[in-house]
């Protein structure tokens, strides 16, 4: 039997909603767009057109893989960002809609031809995006994962951006001096681990949401060595959990940096914390 667009449609929110995904009429509606190569008009303008056979194949796949939980990016391949494509795999954090405000940030203080490390940088969504909104600037990200970093530098590659990516953990492998370091790094409490939803727990990698036994090792770790690769003047920005905000400024503070700031995601939660280090 023939389908149309919107039968097709129609069913997948159904398997969607069936197997309790959150978005189901949301991620129903952009696979079949992926597979079709439509985009959001076409269910109100062409919805009783017929699917041909692959296609409605190729969307039973995926909407199979989608009721089982597996993250709408890891099917489609892709998550924006910034207002950018960035390609995703199950080697890097799927980009979040909260990072963007750390990005923001940056951005506040970012000056044309700056030195900028990003640690942890995972799929490179930040580095890559600072680059992208700045001019003849010189950015490194570092991360310990291998795979992460070939995911990383295939988005510098298909953004036509020139970037460094090197394998380190944390500073082992960084030279140089910066005027901005920029993190986020596994924030989440090991304990709490079991308790992130399906998409996260089981298919984020493990090594880019473990924070240790309180979630701030990272920053302990980071804050203590950043010193040495900052330029005086120059600015550390992190991406914290929502009650990290007092700790990590905390921290920040017995090191000696100054003008420490703390920045607010869009649900209102803490989601930023910046501070500058001499100067
Ligand atoms: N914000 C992410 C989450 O809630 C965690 C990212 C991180 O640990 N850096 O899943």
């Amino acid at each position: 039997m023939k389908m149309t667009y919107r039968e097709l449609y129609s069913w997948g929110m159904d398997q969607l909603k069936k197997a309790d995904i959150e978005e189901a009429a949301l991620d129903a509606r952009l696979l079949l767009e992926e597979v079709c190569g439509t985009d959001r008009n076409y269910l109100l303008s062409h919805g009783e057109n017929p699917v041909t056979e692959i296609q409605n194949r190729d969307y039973t796949a995926d909407i199979t893989r989608r009721a089982a939980h597996v993250p709408l990016q890891h099917i489609l391949g892709y998550q924006e960002f910034m207002g950018l494509k960035f390609k995703v795999t199950p080697d890097v954090l799927i980009p979040r809609q909260d990072t963007e405000i750390l990005v923001e940030e940056v951005m506040r203080f970012l000056h044309d031809g700056m030195r900028i490390l990003d640690m942890c940088t995972g799929s490179g969504c930040i580095l890559l995006s600072l680059l992208r909104y700045s001019n003849e600037c010189e950015g490194i990200g570092c991360d310990i994962s291998e795979k992460a970093l070939a995911v990383a530098e295939e988005n510098a590659r298909l953004l036509d951006l020139a970037a460094d990516f090197v394998q380190s953990d944390l500073f082992e492998n960084v030279d140089g001096k910066f005027e901005i370091i920029v993190s986020n790094p596994p924030y989440i409490p090991a304990k709490m681990i079991p308790e992130l939803m399906e998409e996260v727990r089981e298919h984020d990698p493990l090594t880019a949401l473990d924070g240790g036994g309180d979630g701030l090792d990272f920053y302990r770790k980071i804050i203590k060595e950043a010193e040495k690769y900052l330029y005086s003047g120059g600015m550390l920005f992190f991406e914290i959990g929502y009650d990290q905000a007092e700790a990590v400024s905390g921290y920040m503070k017995e090191a000696g940096y100054q003008d420490i700031t703390v920045c607010k995601d869009l649900s209102g939660l803490d989601r930023v914390v910046s501070g500058r280090m001499g100067g």
